[in-house]
């Protein structure tokens, strides 16, 4: 292995889940929903595979149909106008869109600053681009996670060459305001920064709103915004995520993308063209339900001595494990949590380059069933 990748180890998400199979503990660690999605989606891609759509390679760019779909959903939910042909990419789900994104944006040396606590893979694409990560921190304050925007501005640099952004934000649940997103942008524009916005959780906002980067005024040629079905449509071993742009960024990332993955899986690409035009009432329900999981899973970790930062957003809720007198130790407290309460949970310094900055914060993933989640709780409630 190469000294671009040692020390990344395995992926936190593989170990937590290896060891919510082994226990056969309540997997709250990694984020994927214990029910699938919509059964018309799925017939589409039954559909799809038994007509003969999408079994050979499809285009480079992604399957015409879902082309439109995502700028068809682009426009009705944000109102941003882009042309199917030149500003859209599919990829194999958000991760191959920020390892595609990262390799055909990011020069060798140049510094790429991203929101710590960060999505490991972040820091393992940066790497493999040869970029040097730079973080910034959010910091916990009043139960919530707050950017400093001067601390943003104090991280830029004359080798700054990208932001990479993500709100909804994954593990602390922050929605990015309108105001936070136009500081930023007036710093992109005025220090000629590219950026990558991760935007994954576009759906899953319980207080405020989603607004995405690309529409602020002067973004629209700097930004390469990147979303992923997986959330949406609960159906996260799909791998069907995209790159939506300028023709110019959407033109890079894609000189990367052919060489990682050359296409994306053409069955599955028919299948959420059709789940992106799903009704309104779809994505309401989708955001009631999981308002009403947030609220059962927070609750009743507050009830059970956790310090809550309830998330305004994504389906992660991040907690303090200090308040329960126990170990300091997040990274230790996930390894016990099996056996001491039948429950897995992800430690937050794993999304940080300070690991202690980030080391008595745990995380638990919310897109489980009502009854699961109260049993969770149920175990969780005898440990302080
Ligand atoms: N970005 C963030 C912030 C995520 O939480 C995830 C989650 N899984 C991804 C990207 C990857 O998405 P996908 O499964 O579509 O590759
Ligand atoms: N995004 C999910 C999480 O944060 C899982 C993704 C993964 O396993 N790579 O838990």
């Amino acid at each position: 292995l190469n000294r671009r990748l040692a020390g990344f180890g395995t992926t936190i998400f593989a170990e937590m889940s290896a060891l919510a199979v082994r226990t056969g503990a309540v997997n709250l660690g990694q984020g994927f929903p214990d029910e699938d999605g919509p059964e018309s989606v799925r017939e589409a891609a039954v559909r799809a595979l038994r007509d003969g759509r999408g079994n050979q390679y499809p285009p480079g760019p992604g399957v015409p149909e879902l082309r439109e779909a995502i700028t068809a959903h682009q426009q009705r939910w944000y109102g941003v106008a882009l042309d199917p042909d030149t500003d859209v990419l599919v990829t194999a789900g958000a991760t191959e869109a920020v390892a595609a994104a990262l390799l055909a944006l990011v020069e060798p040396g140049d510094e790429v600053i991203a929101l710590e606590p960060y999505y490991d893979s972040y820091a393992a694409c940066i790497a493999m681009a040869g970029g040097t990560r730079v973080p910034v921190t959010l910091r916990p304050r009043d139960g919530a996670y707050h950017l400093d925007l001067d601390e943003l501005r104090d991280a830029i640099t004359p080798r700054t060459r990208l932001l990479l952004l993500n709100t909804p934000h994954n593990p602390t649940g922050t929605v990015l305001t309108r105001a936070e997103l136009s500081a930023i942008a007036q710093l992109a524009v005025e220090r000629d920064l590219l950026v990558v916005t991760d935007e994954v959780y576009e759906h899953l906002v319980y207080d405020g709103e989603h607004v995405p980067l690309a529409s602020l005024p002067g973004m629209r040629e700097r930004t390469a915004t990147i979303s992923s079905s997986g959330k949406t449509f609960a159906l996260t071993g799909w791998k069907v995520g995209w790159v939506t742009g300028s023709r110019e960024m959407v033109a890079a990332v894609r000189s990367a993308k052919q060489f990682l993955t050359y296409v994306s899986a053409g069955p599955f690409q028919y299948a959420i063209a059709e789940a992106l035009a799903l009704p309104d009432t779809y994505y309401e329900a989708l955001r009631t339900e999981m308002r009403a999981r947030r609220d059962l899973l927070a609750d009743g970790l507050a009830a059970a001595g956790f310090g809550v930062y309830r998330p305004a957003g994504t389906y992660f809720v991040t907690t303090d494990i200090r308040p329960l007198g126990g170990t300091a130790d997040g990274f230790a407290f996930c390894r016990e949590l099996p056996e001491r309460a039948g429950v897995v949970a992800v430690p937050n310094a794993a999304f940080y380059d300070d690991r202690t900055a980030g080391a008595p914060f745990v995380r638990f993933a919310f897109c489980k069933r009502r009854e699961v989640l109260s049993e969770a709780v149920r175990r969780l409630k005898g440990l302080a």
